[in-house]
């Protein structure tokens, strides 16, 4: 079947593209071994150079490929702008600073030397997910290409145009052939991929449901994963809370990509004392925020990436009310037969329902009121997943104690839960396990190699 790239904003199909067949598929495994064989040896200073080049070309033509973002997921532009930015940060820390993270560590031991070396594995497939359709791609490329890694990006299927861009950037910043390419495949062809005897390890972000399937096919093969897949993070706001600040970062953070970010607040917990001013605040400026063609400047959200998301995360938003959730910014579809879906905010959200139990990929807010400290922490940890979260107080300690008992990957206290690059990235509980960006995600593709001289 084709691959085709729709406009979410329009419906329209704006290409289509043929799929790889299985022998292209194995030709491009074959030329991506064959370049590693020669990246592998070549010198950290020579791989910055084409890491620093690409920084140049993202951030140069930033509006060029924000452009296609938006086309093909319906961001806003702005956006997407800001995201490509961000992937030549990702790509310039990486440059800098992947010498130093990979050079070797000396230990001490009855040995007359023992050290541990980091040297490449090869071949990683990389299977990757729409909604930050650079991002993700380059959190992944940037440490391993300069680890003397080699890639292969299965990007989502609605992402074709954004994938194939990629492999242009690469290939324009100068880097050998075949370092980085780009598999037009549907996922039923990434189990024949990972099982391929010259893939030495995948990492995959997106669902739950995708990271088992191909966490599982792994593990078969003995293959190292890294799978950094779904979240629902608290958004705690304490009695002593900067209220004002907290509801401006929190529609911020639900908001984030039309709501649908693995780190968007998604439950706000609230205590009791300050929930009806909170909320107040965080209706206020949620219903003020406007939507549109994604690529004019005044849009703040654009559609969802896909109609059936938004079919989706009305389902949930109807079942979650009929089990006794109060709407309290009414939104969602207008029942029109587009991907565009309104804000909403779900107060009274119980276990049991939707809202509470799984992930809302969209622009929907889930309340829960607590009493106190100790149950906004127990109702944040009762979740499958544990990806980041974010903890509200003008007391630094206090945030810093609830931020270590709350099980997440990240906590933020008084902050926008994001990434950067010199910042580990990644999950616990169903969230997934391993971790991007920082030294520790270079280093989740290494051979982390023992030497012992007698
Ligand atoms: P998705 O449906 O799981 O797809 C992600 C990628 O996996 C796509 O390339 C998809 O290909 C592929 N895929 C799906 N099922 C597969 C299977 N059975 N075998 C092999 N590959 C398979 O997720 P999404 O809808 O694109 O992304 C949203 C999810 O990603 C959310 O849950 C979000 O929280 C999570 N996410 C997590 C992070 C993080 O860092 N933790 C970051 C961003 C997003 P096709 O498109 O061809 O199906």
């Amino acid at each position: 079947m084709a691959i085709e790239s729709i406009n979410p904003a329009t419906g329209e199909v704006v290409k289509t593209f043929e799929p790889h067949t299985a022998e292209e598929v194995n030709e491009k495994i074959a030329a991506a071994d064959k370049a590693f064989q020669g990246w592998r040896n070549v010198s950290f200073e020579e791989r910055a150079g084409h890491m620093h080049r690409q920084a140049d070309i993202l951030d140069k033509e930033a509006a060029h490929y924000g452009r296609i973002i938006s086309l093909e997921m319906g961001k806003p532009l702005k956006e997407a702008v800001a995201e490509v930015k961000k992937c030549a940060l990702a790509c310039r820390y990486y440059a800098v600073h992947a010498a130093d993270f990979m050079q070797d560590e000396e230990i001490e031991t009855k040995a007359s030397r023992s050290l541990i070396a980091f040297e490449p594995l090869g071949v990683v497939l990389a299977v990757m997910p729409w909604n930050f359709p650079f991002w993700q791609a380059y959190r992944f490329l940037a440490p391993a290409l300069m680890a003397g890694n080699v890639g292969l990006l299965k990007h989502a299927s609605n992402v074709p145009q954004c994938a194939l861009a990629i492999e242009e950037i690469v290939r324009k910043a100068g880097f050998p052939d075949n370092v980085f390419q780009t598999l037009l495949i549907a996922s039923e062809e990434v189990n024949a991929v990972i099982a391929h005897p010259l893939v030495q390890a995948v990492t995959l972000t997106g669902s739950e449901g995708a990271g088992s399937k191909v966490g599982g096919q792994a593990g078969r093969e003995i293959k190292k994963t890294v799978l950094e897949l779904g979240g629902s993070d608290a958004f705690i706001v304490l009695e002593d809370a900067d209220l004002d600040k907290a509801a401006e970062v929190g529609v911020k953070s639900r908001m984030v990509n039309t709501g649908q970010s693995c780190i968007a607040a998604k439950r706000f917990i609230v205590v009791e004392s300050v929930a009806d001013a909170f909320l107040e605040k965080m209706k206020v400026r949620m219903a003020r925020l406007k939507t549109g063609d994604p690529l004019t400047d005044d849009c703040d959200y654009g559609p969802l990436a896909r109609k059936d998301l938004a079919v989706d995360l009305e389902k949930q938003v109807q079942q979650s009310v009929a089990q006794g959730a109060e709407v309290v910014l009414d939104g969602g579809r207008d029942g029109n037969d587009s991907a565009y879906f309104k804000p909403m905010i779900l107060k009274d959200v119980k276990p049991g329902m939707p809202a509470y139990e799984e992930e809302l990929f969209g622009p929907v807010a889930a309340v829960m009121v607590v009493k106190d400290e100790a149950e906004a922490i127990k109702v944040a940890n009762d979740s499958r997943y544990g990806l980041g979260g974010a903890v509200w107080t003008q007391d630094k300690d206090r945030g810093l104690r609830v931020a270590r008992q709350v099980e997440t990957g990240a906590m933020f206290v008084n902050e926008l839960v994001h990434s950067s690059p010199e910042m580990p990235f990644g999950g616990i509980k169903k969230s997934g396990y391993g971790r991007e960006l920082s030294y520790l995600g270079i280093r989740e593709f290494v051979n982390q190699k023992s030497i012992w001289v007698a």
